[in-house]
């Protein structure tokens, strides 16, 4: 795949002007499978830059608020078409930022275009009530109103559509947006910006800032004008942004995830093993949702992991822009380190490393963070490798002996974002949905994965308990309840 040779500099969207950062310095994003290659130089913003941002989203906000839903539905409607008409090159950049495989880029893309028009359509559905009164000459209703300036942190594993998720809805329902996007992955959040600036935002309604979180983090989260902090990410960065905030800022944290598979003994095997392969390797693993830990009855569990073993030597690790490459590199070198480190953990602990776990570096590999995806078996449910977040290309399957012992090992972790079930027993099934401590259930299938109208967000310390994301209730969270007598 031929590359581009020189390096583009990209600015940051104040006020509907891209201009450079106050420091006047710029970092480089780097592709995962070929450190050579510079996707871009991005703005290292300072807190001056976040402050103009900030300012200029909260002047915005007094016209923003009052443009009519069916305007502001028909600028995502207009941003979807143009992120659609560009498919290829945005796929193409995803890659080379992020590592996934150019399908995935592809995929991602296209979901986030989706995710535009839903919320274009969802906005105009936004809806207060009305209420009995004791009083026959007051009328009482509700209102739905934005909150002002929200700011919205996002991470580099989906940086276009996790972007598209928090924006869409903050836009359509009245707010304006300061957005920083993961400082791995800024071409591809920049994009997003771009189609919607292009659609026709007016000036200030979504300002862009790239750089360091060590920089711009504090004053996103606490500047007294941000009415709204949307945060996925690390639970660890995100325990930081919730200390932080002030008493009146609403907060959405979407964290980490340690998300299990269980395998019955009447599952499909080879489906069983397909479905661990896709929550747990495709991505590299790197997914909240991907499946980390599978959890199989004694019965099928040697069938299990052969069929497992067998289907992952066939996967094909490499660079994700090209034919055939199911499997790309880890995203930085801190996601190498730490998932080279977890494989030496699971060896110390005492698990079985069945398959792979090596760092990749011979020929082209030499130049990227590649890994080959890692299989444990004999993983005991207290080893570090089953409760900690991973965050990359390894599964550890735990050997149970009953349904009971099962469902109390996926529960048994601090996460409790996605699980799922391979099984044809009904009173299984009903059983598992009803008692496994996850925000998103699977049944026969993989632990990723989801629709922009289906609600998204997990339990436990996978999320904070307020509001879900996606799905129309995710419309609630960018607005607040207004309540209205009416008298004559
Ligand atoms: P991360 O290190 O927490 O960073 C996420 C974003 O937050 C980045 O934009 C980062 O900026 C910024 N950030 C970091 N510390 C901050 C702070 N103290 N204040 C304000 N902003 C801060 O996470 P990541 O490595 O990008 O992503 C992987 C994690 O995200 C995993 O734990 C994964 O499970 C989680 N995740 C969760 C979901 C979900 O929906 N539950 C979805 C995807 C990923 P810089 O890039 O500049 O450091």
């Amino acid at each position: 795949m031929a590359i581009e040779t020189t390096v583009q500099t990209f600015q940051n969207l104040i006020n509907g002007e891209w201009i450079n950062s106050t420091g006047n310095a710029t970092f480089e994003s780097i592709n995962p499978a070929n450190r050579s290659d510079i996707v871009g130089r991005f703005q290292s913003s300072v807190e001056e830059d976040v402050v103009l941002a900030i300012e200029s989203a909260e002047r915005a906000f007094q016209t923003w608020r009052n443009v009519a839903p069916s305007k502001r539905a028909e600028i995502l409607y207009k941003a979807a078409d143009l992120l659609e008409a560009g498919l290829e090159q945005y796929a193409l950049e995803l890659t080379r930022e992020e590592g996934k495989t150019l399908a995935s880029s592809r995929m991602e893309v296209k979901r986030s275009a989706q995710t535009l028009r839903y919320y274009a359509f969802e906005g105009l559905n936004i809806s207060g009530e009305t209420l009995p009164s004791d009083d026959p000459t007051t009328s009482i209703y509700t209102k739905k109103e934005p909150l002002g300036v929200v700011t919205v942190i996002t991470p580099w594993n989906f940086p276009i559509s996790i972007p598209a998720r928090k924006i869409a809805p903050a836009l359509v329902t009245g707010n304006t947006v300061v957005f920083k996007p993961a400082s791995d992955t800024p071409l591809i959040a920049l994009r997003l910006v771009q189609a919607l600036h292009e659609a026709g935002l007016p000036a200030g309604v979504l300002n862009f800032v790239t750089g360091s979180a060590s920089r711009t983090g504090h004053t996103l989260v606490t500047h007294p004008a941000v009415k709204a902090v949307t945060f996925t990410g690390s639970t660890g960065a995100g325990e930081t942004i919730q200390r932080s905030v002030r008493l009146s800022t609403r907060i959405q944290l979407e964290l980490g995830g340690k998300n299990p598979l269980l395998v019955m003994e009447d599952a499909n095997v080879e489906q069983a093993a397909e479905l661990a392969i896709k929550g747990g390797f495709e991505l590299t693993g790197q997914a909240c949702t991907g499946t980390s830990r599978v959890i199989v009855m004694d019965e099928v569990h040697d069938r299990f992991v052969r069929a497992l073993v067998e289907k992952t030597g066939k996967l094909s690790v490499g660079d994700g822009c090209c034919q055939g490459v199911e499997i790309g590199p880890l995203a930085n070198a801190s996601q190498l380190k730490n998932v080279l480190e977890y494989i030496e953990i699971g060896k110390a602990e005492g698990a079985e490393l069945v398959y792979g776990g090596e760092q990749l570096t011979n020929g082209d590999y030499a130049h990227g963070y590649f890994v080959r995806p890692a299989i444990f078996t004999n993983v005991k449910p207290t080893m570090r490798i089953a409760q900690e977040e991973i965050f990359g290309p390894v599964i550890s399957v735990i050997r149970v002996s009953s349904f009971q012992e099962a469902i109390e090992i996926a529960n048994n972790v601090e996460y409790g974002l996605s699980a799922a079930i391979c099984t044809t027993d009904p009173a299984r099934i009903q059983h598992f949905v009803n008692n496994v401590q996850a925000g998103v259930v699977k049944v026969n299938r993989p632990t990723t994965g989801n629709a922009p109208q289906v609600p998204f967000g997990g339990v436990k310390m996978s999320s904070t308990a307020t509001y879900r994301e996606s799905g129309r209730g995710a419309l609630e969270f960018y607005t607040q309840i207004k309540s209205v007598y009416h008298g004559v």
